[in-house]
């Protein structure tokens, strides 16, 4: 079973309104279409465990996750999932929620650009930068005339850790309304996922075509394109967003570093 990621990667021809949340690519939406796909995954675990080797013993690049997506669009369960194939020594994840006082005392990159990833590392954004030009724009938080600026220094700040030899993969879990609508219910029926439940995010909700407007813009806008990876379905998701780091991560040219010793030569007494 062959994923084609090209399929959700944002160019003229994979256009943002063509890319289905409930697609299934090759697998069945069915239970055996979910065993296979679970089972491809751990092969692909394997896989990204033995990448993520080589780009630590390598030491001279990284890769930088985004995940972007509509509330309860599975950023949680994905990164647990995904990043769950790693050795944790080598990954960091960061979560960025509503700034602080302090951080917004700064420009809205500055706590971005602290937590990317150091050569041989991979870092995982569970939201990012891009929520400056998503909530912020839906919620008027800032003047147009700040927020419009932000695409090209985006750009500019991506660029940048481009040519330091860092990877950027940008990834949209892709849910649609009525899937969203089941999950929140969920949060609410389940003592267990109660906490995760915000009555805001129902604001955010009615907002839902003018997040669509912002993440559309915000794709167009973007130099390093964007995956759109279908969500509906968790087990496909999981399988598509790990397809898309072992076909990055293989591209990268890792390699193990030359030896200063010959390996033959030495004698363990
Ligand atoms: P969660 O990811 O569910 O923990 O929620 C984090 C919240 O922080 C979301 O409602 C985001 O929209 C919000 N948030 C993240 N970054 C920003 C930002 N730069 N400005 C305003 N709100 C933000
Ligand atoms: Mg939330």
């Amino acid at each position: 079973m062959k994923i084609d990621i090209k399929d959700y990667l944002i160019s003229k021809k994979a256009m943002f309104s063509k890319i289905k949340p409930n697609d299934t690519g090759p697998f069945e939406a069915s239970k055996k279409g979910k065993e296979q796909a679970r089972s491809l995954f751990a092969t692909q675990q394997e896989t990204l465990a033995e990448l993520q080797e080589r780009l630590y013993a390598d030491g001279k690049q990284s890769l930088l996750v985004i995940f972007q997506a509509m509330d309860a669009g599975g950023k949680d369960g994905c990164i647990e999932k995904v990043v769950g194939s790693f050795d944790p020594q080598g990954v960091k994840v960061s979560s960025f929620k509503a700034p602080t006082a302090e951080e917004l005392a700064h420009d809205f990159l500055w706590r971005i650009h602290k937590e990317t990833p150091a050569k041989g590392l991979i870092g995982v954004f569970n939201r990012s930068h891009y929520e400056d030009v998503l909530v912020v724009r839906v919620k008027d938080l800032v003047p147009k005339s700040v927020w419009s600026k932000r695409y090209a220094l985006i750009n500019a700040f991506e660029r940048g850790l481009v040519e330091a030899g860092t990877q950027v993969i940008k990834i949209y879990l892709h849910i649609d309304k009525e899937e969203q609508k089941k999950r929140l219910q969920e949060r609410l029926d389940d003592p267990s996922k109660q906490w995760k439940f915000n009555p805001g995010d129902l604001q955010e909700r009615e907002k839902w075509d003018d997040y669509m407007e912002a993440f559309e813009e915000a794709f167009k806008q973007s130099e390093i394109p964007w995956y759109v990876v279908p969500a509906n379905y968790k087990w496909y998701r999981d399988a598509v967003v790990a397809q898309i780091l072992i076909e990055t991560l293989q591209k990268m040219d890792l390699k193990y570093p030359g030896l200063e010793y010959d390996p033959k030569e030495v004698k363990i007494k």
